[in-house]
């Protein structure tokens, strides 16, 4: 039983060769077409089915894809897309924690996010990316 183990191992790992693989992404698509296969159940959710098909489907051809190039750049707009999203509550939930604390604004030049300390009076306030100084009362 041991050695049929690992002749299905070195079996999967040939056939794996050149291939792609997993990565995030490929888990993100097969969890959301997890979702969307048990809402299908649901009634009146019959296009859950569609769309969880087509996700789990595309996991598959991108895990045994041999363009690994092409995999990457998706991995990487997947990556960049899902990283704003996170800042973005990250800093939400940052700023709802300082609340009482700090002051958050927006350079007015490079948009970077900024954080002064509340109750100061009126305070120069100088960027940290494009070194512009704002006045700002807090
Ligand atoms: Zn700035």
């Amino acid at each position: 039983m041991k050695n049929w183990f690992r002749r299905m191992g070195e079996r999967l790992a040939r056939m794996m060769y050149g291939r792609y693989g997993n990565d995030a992404l490929n888990n993100c698509l097969l969890i959301v077409g997890m979702i969307l296969l048990l809402l299908a159940y649901l009634p009146h959710m019959w296009i859950c089915l569609f769309f969880s098909v087509a996700l789990l489907t595309w996991s598959n051809v991108r895990c045994f894809s041999r363009n690994i190039g092409k995999r990457r750049k998706e991995l990487m707009r997947y990556l960049s897309i899902r990283n704003r999203i996170k800042d973005f509550f990250t800093l939400r939930k940052l700023m709802w924690k300082d609340r009482k604390t700090h002051c958050y604004f927006k350079c007015k030049s490079c948009k970077a996010v900024l954080r002064v300390p509340k109750g100061k009076g009126e305070i120069d306030v100088t960027c940290r990316c494009c070194h512009t100084v704002t006045v700002k009362k807090t």
